[in-house]
């Protein structure tokens, strides 16, 4: 099963799709995470990815992101299907991605800015074993740290009031026109901010099929 995913920043895109993909054995190949994994590594593409994009809320030009997309692509874990989150968010890219592959569901969670902009600034990851969580909806048991790892949590960089306005301001430009491109298979789950992440996950495990 090919799925992509759309929603805003902090529509709860990076959350739903690691439970979809453990439920369907697929793997999730977030872009965001391997622009972050990168800049921690200090590839030459991380460090130019953050230093002109991600650091500042722009969107990395699409053929670094479509390149790097393709190659994940091309691995054999992905023979069987995969959840891309965060790919496509142009118009562009989706038009390279029809080239390259089928897509059998597009999932787009719609919800309005003023949840997730607080989502958003509740958001906090271990940095060793990148578990999430939200110090309003899912806060760890210990003041600030890891239930795993016991490591204090960090925010990630592009996660300040400032750039998430911008994020925000970027995915109405550029992304929000691709629920025109899928319109053909778009499963639209409605996000009121009142539902749990396992109710939203049950609505979209039965939108989706078994
Ligand atoms: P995310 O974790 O999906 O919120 O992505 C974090 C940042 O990585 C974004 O704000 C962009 O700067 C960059 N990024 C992730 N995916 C893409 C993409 N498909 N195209 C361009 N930039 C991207």
């Amino acid at each position: 099963m090919n799925i992509i995913f759309l929603g805003k920043p902090g529509a709860g895109k990076g959350t739903q799709a690691k439970k979809i993909a453990d439920y369907y054995r697929i793997p999730h190949i977030s872009t965001g995470e391997m622009f972050r994994t990168a800049y921690q590594e200090k590839t030459p593409l991380g460090v130019e990815a953050h230093d002109n994009y991600w650091g500042a809320g722009k969107l990395v030009p699409d053929d670094t992101t479509v390149k790097l997309v393709k190659e994940r692509l091309a691995k054999d874990d992905c023979r069987n299907g995969f959840i891309l989150d965060g790919f496509p968010r142009t118009v562009q890219q989706a038009e390279d991605l029809d080239k390259i592959v089928s897509i059998d569901h597009t999932l787009y969670i719609d919800a309005p800015d003023k949840i997730c902009i607080k989502r958003i600034a509740g958001r906090r990851n271990c940095p060793t074993c990148h578990k999430d969580y939200n110090i309003h909806f899912n806060p760890p048991k210990n003041d600030m740290q890891c239930d795993v790892c016991a490591v204090a949590l960090v925010q990630r960089k592009d996660d300040t009031e400032t750039i998430v306005r911008q994020r925000l301001l970027v995915y109405e430009q550029q992304t929000a026109p691709l629920v025109r491109h899928y319109v053909k298979n778009i499963v639209r789950i409605v996000d009121n901010g009142k539902k749990t992440i396992d109710a939203l996950f049950a609505e979209i495990i039965t939108a989706l099929g078994k």
